[in-house]
């Protein structure tokens, strides 16, 4: 899509679209990427999170999760569960009065290890690097400490699986594991009663099968995916928009799903 989605109103699209809701999704907003992340994808600054919010916020309400009304509405949501949730997000959010979930992995929370593709980012200037000694140090993570503070306020915390594998890398029976034990992890731990799980990376070739158990044993309320705007064949499988991504701002990005979706009406089918 091009340049010319700047000339279509977004008030057109969401009216052609039918789109009610969006879940657009982030990791991270920094000033100074660090290490362990500014080699895997375009990091949002303060004021480029904020021009979104701007945006998001003239055509959208800010809303909690399940959404309640059909009115135009976003729910935020971020993964990974990084320090900077706490010290920069937050306050931003709370400042604009919107709400969020924060998934975060279990094995990761209080710094006790790190994503691998973290380490990779990490490696890549600085082959030698001990990454343990980086999380003693920089603690790149949320701490059980800064998650309650977070739930205090009034957010919200998801699973987003134990140590953040490829799904469609392992098999059918680690998936759920993966899944039942973060969603323990936080009901024992912050006595977060919602069971919403976000699939690390993707849910693309996660079979029916898995969504059929988690779904009917109750394992999960709701499942989150990456795909950008689509409806899924499973209706509690809710697809987010990856906004990082290209590195565009949330108002091209956000206009050019609308556009797409109105187009294709994209449906995800397994
Ligand atoms: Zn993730």
């Amino acid at each position: 899509m091009s340049i010319f989605i700047n000339f279509i109103p977004t008030k057109l699209l969401l009216k052609l679209s039918g789109i009610k809701t969006i879940y657009p999704f982030y990791h991270i907003v920094s000033d100074k990427p660090p290490a362990h992340i500014k080699h895997l994808y375009p990091i949002r600054t303060v004021k480029q999170f904020e021009k979104d919010l701007d945006f998001l916020q003239k055509y959208f309400s800010a809303s909690v999760f399940p959404v309640k009304d059909n009115s135009p509405q976003f729910v935020l949501s971020f993964d990974d569960g990084l320090s900077e949730v706490y010290d920069t997000i937050a306050p931003i959010l709370l400042k604009r009065k919107i709400s969020a979930i924060f998934f975060i992995n279990s094995a990761f929370v209080d710094n006790r290890d790190m994503f691998k593709n973290y380490i990779l980012s990490l490696k890549q200037k600085n082959p030698e690097i001990d990454f343990k000694e980086y999380l003693k140090n920089k603690k790149p993570y949320l701490t059980s400490n800064q998650i309650f503070e977070l739930i205090n306020e009034g957010f919200r915390i998801g699973a987003h699986s134990i140590n953040h594998p490829l799904f469609s890398d392992i098999p059918e029976q680690e998936q759920i594991k993966q899944t039942k034990e973060s969603i323990n992890f936080i009901f024992k731990n912050f006595g977060e009663k919602q069971k919403l799980f976000a699939f690390p990376f993707t849910d693309n070739g996660v079979s029916d099968s898995y969504f059929k158990t988690v779904f009917e044993k109750s394992i999960v309320d709701y499942t989150f995916g990456t795909a950008g705007i689509k409806k899924d064949i499973f209706e509690k499988n809710i697809q987010r928009i990856p906004v990082e991504k290209y590195g565009l701002s949330a108002k091209r990005h956000i206009k050019t799903e609308l556009l797409r979706y109105m187009i294709k009406k994209n449906m995800v089918k397994r």
